[in-house]
């Protein structure tokens, strides 16, 4: 059996790729393409990442960590647009076959994947430097789709979560910096354990108006909210949410990695003010922590309470 036979089998063998009792996915892997029957009555939404080892994660990284995240940080832009996690294919990029690497990778993306109801179903398998290109795959009612141009003059801002931690994290999780073994632990899975809020946006869909999750810092990723529905903001800096571990580990910087930090795939929404009671009990049965952090105003952007750069992580 050829290398990338064999890795092929690993995948085709691993849990999370079987297709029993998925009435929706008619080929999983094996055969020339997969074959999905959308549910009557839903649309198919989609997004692809690549991730190259050395620029979107560190070199050397534990494999099940790498899996975990991959599946995490993309299923994030589905629980932005409020849909059900379905199924997923994975382009990978090795520059070995190491069998032990691959049952971890495999692992770490199936520990997230499976109770997501996300099913591997195809991929590719080349050799070169590291790099992993998932896509994600969910199903949504047409008109439920929470996309970025919906945003109205008057509305509520929030975020989930507290922002900042993945980014204020990554010296840590590099060996950069040292710091005590329960701070490590904390901004170890703030980094490489991101929780996509994938309940949250399916219950939220139907209150917001606009939708996006948090990747490259909110100051920036809410300006596409902002351009997408051709209205302003007006923000609260000191209405952002902060963990106690991010303030602790750096007080004086707190406020920037949360404004400007990359990484946290939070949900960043905006909601008419006649929905805050509906917002309050969807979030809190879900235990879900939700700030408001600003209104939606005519143009422009600004913060309140914020003097430093606005500029958040740049991919290149
Ligand atoms: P082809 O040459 O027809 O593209 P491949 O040999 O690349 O077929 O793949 C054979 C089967 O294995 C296909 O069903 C494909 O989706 C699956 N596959 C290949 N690589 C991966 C991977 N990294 N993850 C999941 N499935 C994979
Ligand atoms: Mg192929």
């Amino acid at each position: 059996m050829k290398e990338f036979e064999l890795i092929q089998r690993i995948f085709k063998d691993a849990s999370m790729s079987n297709v029993n009792g998925r009435d929706d996915i008619l080929l999983g892997i094996g055969d020339d393409c997969a074959q999905i029957k959308v549910p009557t009555g839903q649309t198919l939404v989609f997004s692809m990442d690549t991730l190259v080892e050395g620029r979107h994660f560190p070199y050397d990284a534990d494999p099940a960590s790498i899996g975990y995240r991959a599946i995490a940080t993309c299923v994030s832009d589905l629980a932005a647009m409020g849909a059900k996690p379905a199924f997923f294919s994975l382009g990978l990029t090795l520059p070995n076959s190491d069998a032990q690497w691959l049952a971890a990778f495999s692992e770490g993306m199936a520990e997230i994947a499976e109770p997501l109801g996300l099913t591997l179903v195809g991929g590719d398998t080349t050799k070169g430097p590291l790099t992993i290109t998932l896509q994600v795959h969910g199903y949504i009612e047409e008109s439920l789709c929470s996309v970025r141009s919906g945003a109205k003059i008057g509305d509520d801002i929030y975020v989930t979560g507290c922002l900042g931690d993945a980014s204020a994290a990554v010296p840590i999780v590099t060996g950069e910096m040292v710091v005590a073994s329960d701070l490590f632990e904390y901004f170890h899975d703030r980094y490489w354990r991101p929780v996509p809020r994938v309940i949250g946006g399916m219950a939220l869909k139907r209150v917001v108006t606009s939708m996006m999750d948090v990747s490259d810092g909110v100051a920036q990723d809410l300006q596409h909210i902002l351009s997408a529905s051709d209205v302003g903001a007006v923000i609260d800096a000191r209405s952002i949410p902060v963990s106690d571990e991010l303030q602790k580990w750096q007080p004086t910087n707190a406020l920037a990695f949360a404004l400007t930090g990359g990484d946290d795939y939070e949900l960043c929404f905006t909601a008419s003010p006649s929905m805050r009671e509906e917002i309050n009990l969807i979030t809190q049965t879900l235990h879900l922590p939700c700030t408001n952090i600003g209104k939606i105003v005519e143009t422009g952007f600004v913060v309140e309470g914020f003097s430093g750069d606005l500029n958040g992580w740049q991919h290149f």
